[in-house]
């Protein structure tokens, strides 16, 4: 058995100690290891003292399940046992990436250049010879401990800043793939508008050139009403096409939803013929604010207004409504009776320039990027463009906001 040194308190040396580790001693386990009961008590009991955890193991193998484990914090381990000794245990702490950070301190009655230099291969951290010394044992603990719980905070660092870079990464790859699609939105606009551009920039140039050498004026009337049409259709292109650049810059704010509606109806009625068409508004009583870009949402709703005036017939009704969805949001629809759209055609409408079926919907005029702007805003609001329609019977465009609840 070992016989221990007379144990002299210190309380001042042991609140230094306590002081000097980087977290309270008893968040530390120290797992003592030895054959002879007797000494793994005594051992016990001196790191006990000092606030640690204690573990025991009574031979190599339990000492090896042990560290698996528990993942102790220090390993007092004698280096003569029967089966696994002290080195082929420390071999074994040490080759296991997971465990080779456990400080390990041989304890051995042996003493000899040739045993540290064993340990030492065996990647001990440390040497205690028997009889112990208390103090010595007490200091020895203290100072691997101190570094041990530095290595623990700093993995702990290191785990946080590779979540940190991951969540970074993840961030930056999105904002990429946001960049990307932008890109390729850019590029489809300026194909599509140099192309769309050019038809009615044509129609405008052979109508100019033709007026030169005409002498009929029924012929040179037509052909001045023909200019003009095509040069009204490439003002409301570059208009539209304006539209869609600014689309992409949002200013949120609290918005009150019957200003913005009642605002787009006088803006509407005062920018285009109404054919007779009446405009009613539907809204529910005492509606929360949503956040939004007022300027955005105006045209969103001139948009769905100048369709459905278009698409119904002389003397129709269009109804703008908004009541509350839920608790949390705003919905917010444009109802037209008119020609409806065919339900092969719902999914292409949004896209820039199409407009469904020549025949039919090309006589009304237009430039086909209406809706490719409503879906951009209300996009840009987090929110989507739902459609309804029949044909025939009518469309109910629609979308929903964050209501500004007092909660
Ligand atoms: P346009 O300037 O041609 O109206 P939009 O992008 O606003 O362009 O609309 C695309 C096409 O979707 C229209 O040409 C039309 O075929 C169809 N459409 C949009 N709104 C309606 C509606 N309220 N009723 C019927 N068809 C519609």
């Amino acid at each position: 058995m070992v016989i221990m040194d007379a144990y002299s308190p210190n309380k001042e040396t042991s609140l230094l100690a306590a002081s000097a580790l980087p977290r309270p001693p008893d968040q530390f386990t120290v797992l003592v290891v030895d054959d002879d009961p007797d000494v793994v008590e005594v051992l016990s009991f001196f790191v006990a003292r000092d606030g640690y955890q204690v573990l025991k193991a009574y031979d190599g193998d339990e000492a090896l399940r042990a560290v698996q484990a528990h993942r102790p914090d220090l390993v007092l381990l004698d280096v003569r046992m029967p089966g696994a000794d002290g080195y082929a245990v420390c071999r074994c702490v040490k080759a296991n990436p997971k465990m080779a950070s456990i400080p390990v301190v041989l304890v051995t009655n042996v003493k000899g250049l040739g045993n540290e230099v064993a340990g030492l291969d065996a990647g001990a951290d440390d040497y205690l010879n028997k009889p112990v010394n208390n103090v010595e044992l007490s200091a020895r603990v203290r100072a691997l401990l101190r570094t041990k719980g530095l290595y623990d905070e700093l993995e702990a660092q290191k785990d946080h800043l590779e979540d940190a870079v991951r969540e970074r990464t993840a961030q930056l790859q999105e904002a990429l793939e946001k960049l990307k699609g932008l890109d390729r939105l850019k590029t489809e606009i300026i194909n599509n508008v140099s192309h769309e551009l050019r038809t009615p920039l044509t129609q405008v140039k052979n109508a100019v050139d033709l007026i030169e050498g005409c002498t009929s004026p029924d012929e040179m009337s037509a052909l001045v009403t023909a200019a003009k049409s095509a040069s009204v259709r490439l003002e409301r292109l570059v208009k539209n096409i304006t539209e869609l650049g600014a689309g992409l810059n949002m200013n949120f704010e609290p918005v009150a939803v019957a200003d913005l509606i009642y605002q787009a109806i006088v803006a509407m009625r005062a920018s285009r013929p109404m054919n007779g068409v009446q405009i009613e508004a539907v809204l529910e009583d005492d509606l929360p604010p949503v956040r939004a870009d007022r300027m955005g949402l105006v045209r969103v709703l001139q948009h769905l207004l100048d369709n459905a005036i278009k698409f119904s017939p002389s003397g129709g009704k269009i109804e703008v409504i908004a009541r509350r969805r839920d608790a949390g949001s705003v919905w917010i629809a444009v109802r037209d009776h008119g020609i409806g759209i065919p339900e092969t055609e719902l999914d292409n409408i949004f896209e820039q320039f199409y407009q469904v079926d020549g025949s039919t919907t090309r006589a009304y005029g237009g430039t086909g990027i209406g809706l490719a702007i409503v879906k951009l805003i209300v996009e840009g609001h987090g929110a989507r463009v739902e459609v309804a329609s029949k044909q025939g019977q009518g469309s109910t465009f629609s979308f929903s906001l964050p209501a500004i609840t007092d909660s």
